[in-house]
């Protein structure tokens, strides 16, 4: 390949939106036959809400909202941010915690109030009511995350996002290139099947409940088993996978630590740039030959 030729390519890249750490990643680029799309961020615009509050029998809906967005108001993670502007419009001012502690793909837990409180998807019995309510809200696509005080599951919060207008449409032009699109997330499985039935992934797909530091291996495991594959991601957690791909992809719109691991940005965080990427590598590196 010569050098002027790669120049051209990346020179197009910034034009369509697309920044290239350095010519030698179009290589690597034409390769990629499989795309794993990280869920939150990257196909739905990871901007959440707190959508519906379920509570245990004798829990005070307040209670439960004020001690799980006291707790949530300290963490950066889209979930717990919907739930602390959630917690707050419904019951005003939230305490400080006396002790914080985030956990990486399952949530927040720590002591407001005097009293334990956990939020997230930890171990622990789920009462029938609350048991219910979590399989409806998953299976509508939503994101369901238990509050526990004291040890005792108290509530239910439903939390909303929306896949980008885009992103069906991205899925339809990596698959017209002959790539197989998967979806990869730590959330729950139905709500990453809902997810993925939208933009035209099927189940078999879904590589769900991934904890963040399993990541790699799923990567590695794909690899192992003969493909190229390109990780698209947008967060902290999503670094060391983006790093171990073939070729890594941040959405531009993430956070700095999935930029920095990656080979690709698609600056505005347009799941079709991919695509477009993908076309780029391949129409430069046929001039060259
Ligand atoms: P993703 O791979 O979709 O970006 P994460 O690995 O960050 O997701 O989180 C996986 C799951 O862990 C979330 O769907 C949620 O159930 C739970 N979780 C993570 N962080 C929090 C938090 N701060 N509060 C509540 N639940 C959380
Ligand atoms: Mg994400």
């Amino acid at each position: 390949a010569t050098p002027t030729a790669l120049m051209v390519g990346t020179g197009r890249g910034a034009q369509l939106g697309i920044l290239i750490k350095g010519p030698e990643v179009l290589e690597s680029t034409r390769r990629v036959d499989t795309v794993l799309l990280d869920k939150t961020g990257t196909v739905t615009t990871g901007r959440m809400s707190l959508h519906e509050v379920y509570v245990a029998p004798g829990r005070a809906e307040e209670d439960v909202l004020r001690l799980a967005g006291a707790l949530e108001h300290a963490s950066e993670h889209p979930v717990a941010r919907a739930i602390a502007t959630g917690a707050q419009e419904c019951v005003g001012g939230l305490p400080a915690p006396e002790h914080f502690e985030n956990v990486p793909g399952r949530g927040v837990r720590g002591r407001v109030d005097g009293r334990d409180v956990a939020v997230g998807r930890f171990p622990g019995a789920l009462p029938a009511t609350l048991a219910d309510a979590k399989n409806a809200a998953e299976a509508a696509g939503r994101t369901a995350v238990v509050v526990r005080l004291d040890g005792t599951a108290a509530g239910v919060l439903a939390v909303a996002d929306t896949v980008k207008e885009t992103s069906a449409g991205a899925v339809r032009e990596l698959r017209a290139l002959g790539l197989t699109p998967m979806l990869l997330t730590g959330d729950n499985r139905a709500v990453a099947e809902a997810v993925a039935r939208e933009v035209g992934i099927g189940p078999a797909d879904v590589i769900a409940e991934v904890l963040p530091e399993d990541k790699v291996a799923v990567v590695e495991r794909l690899r192992n088993e003969g493909r190229t594959v390109a990780m698209v991601g947008d967060g902290v957690n999503d670094a060391a996978a983006l790093a171990t791909a073939d070729l890594g992809l941040a959405m531009g719109t993430g956070t700095d630590a999935a930029i920095e691991a990656s080979d690709l940005t698609l600056v505005r965080g347009d799941l079709r740039v991919a695509a477009d990427a993908i076309r780029l590598a391949r129409a430069t590196l046929s001039t060259i030959k």
